[in-house]
């Protein structure tokens, strides 16, 4: 079965684009593969965009030749217009959070800010710093030291120092790893307002789905030195192009199946496709497109229905999921936290969602 086109297709922000990146390349030993190929896309003014993807697949390469930390082989790099790809990292107006933060320890909160404000002097340096700290709310720990702090508050200083000098762009580079669960999730909901109250437009990069779906405006998925899909967190979940990015972004079930227009004909039966499509498909139905009922084995009905039978569940609180065998497939369904049935159970396979083609051809 031949995958769709890999081609990113085309998804322009919605502001006027702040960076501009074309045809971007790098390969760091001959013999292997580039780590990063020909990857372009634009990140518009304020826009908050996402290089989403596996450990390894050149999401923190493509920050760093954004940032100048590295020299593509080819490819252009343009912010606000002008182009920057020979600049060193100091004059490109691109500020960088690193994964660590990688505050000053010595310094204090103050100083680690002012430290990228060389070029201002005396009380305007002054106001700057403190005018940032107001902005990242952190004026009262002015003074103490990054080890005084939590690591959610070093994070703001590192994101403060970041955005002091008034970068056109900020790189993060998964920002919010070190966090555990609960400060990640306040942190992120933060800095995501912080970057939209400056207007600063940033490219954040992470392996983290669902960081990459509620923080970004939109979001490019990479695999393998690739962008494989770009587009808004909606379009590329309910819309995703190719297997990698429909189980890369969720869970989903991949079911083959024959199309006939908006219909194809599958081990579900007969479901209803998203888009119009002829021959042999893969298609992507999530968990959540399919719900399970209880057989109606006693009407004597038995035979036309989708049975299965529960293998696992899994409570989560706010939903509840199952795997079921049907026949020789097994499915994720995604159902309510009071959904009833129990491993053994056997149960009936309801699809009320349409089903996205994510592959043609045998
Ligand atoms: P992770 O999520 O694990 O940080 P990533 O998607 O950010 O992964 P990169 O750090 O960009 O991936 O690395 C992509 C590939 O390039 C990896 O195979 C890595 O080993 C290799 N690589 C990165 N930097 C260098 C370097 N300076 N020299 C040689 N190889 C490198």
């Amino acid at each position: 079965m031949k995958t769709q086109s890999t081609q990113p297709p085309v998804s322009n922000p919605v502001a006027p684009p702040i960076l501009r990146v074309q045809g971007l390349c790098k390969r760091f030993h001959p013999g292997f593969p580039p780590v990063v190929q020909e990857v372009s896309f634009e990140v518009g003014q304020g826009e908050i965009f996402a290089l989403l993807g596996p450990s390894g697949c050149g999401k923190t390469t493509t920050l760093r030749l954004v940032a100048g930390f590295e020299q593509a082989d080819s490819g252009q790099i343009w912010l606000d217009g002008q182009e920057i790809s020979q600049r060193p990292p100091e004059e490109r107006g691109i500020g960088f959070v690193f994964q660590d933060y990688a505050l000053f320890p010595h310094l204090s909160v103050f100083e680690n800010v002012a430290f990228g404000l060389r070029h201002l002097r005396g009380k305007a340096r002054q106001e700057r710093v403190l005018e940032v700290l107001g902005l990242v709310g952190l004026t009262v720990f002015k003074d103490r030291k990054p080890g005084e702090l939590s690591g959610g508050q070093q994070q703001r200083v590192a994101l403060a120092r970041a955005i002091a000098p008034g970068p056109k762009l900020v790189l993060l580079d998964e920002p919010f790893s070190s966090l555990d669960a609960a400060l990640r999730q306040s942190t992120r909901d933060e800095v995501r307002s912080l970057l939209k109250q400056s207007g600063i437009g940033a490219i954040l990069v992470t392996h983290d789905q669902e960081e990459a779906l509620s923080v970004a405006d939109r979001l490019a998925v990479m695999r393998a030195g690739q962008l494989e899909q770009t587009g808004t967190p909606e379009e590329v979940y309910h819309h995703p192009r190719t297997p990698f990015v429909a189980q890369f972004l969720g869970r989903t079930n991949l079911i083959p199946g024959e199309a006939r227009g908006l219909e194809a004909d599958t081990p579900l039966g007969r479901i209803v496709l998203a888009e119009e499509a002829q021959g042999a498909v893969l298609l992507s139905l999530r968990p959540e497109g399919l719900s399970l009922a209880a057989p109606l084995g006693h009407l004597g009905l038995s035979g036309k229905q989708l049975e299965g039978t529960v293998l696992a569940r899994e409570f989560k609180g706010h939903d509840m999921t199952y795997r079921i065998q049907l026949g020789t497939r097994e499915l994720t369904v995604q159902e309510s936290p009071e959904s009833p049935f129990h491993p053994g159970d056997r149960v009936r396979v309801l699809v009320h969602a349409k089903a996205v083609v994510v592959g043609r051809g045998r």
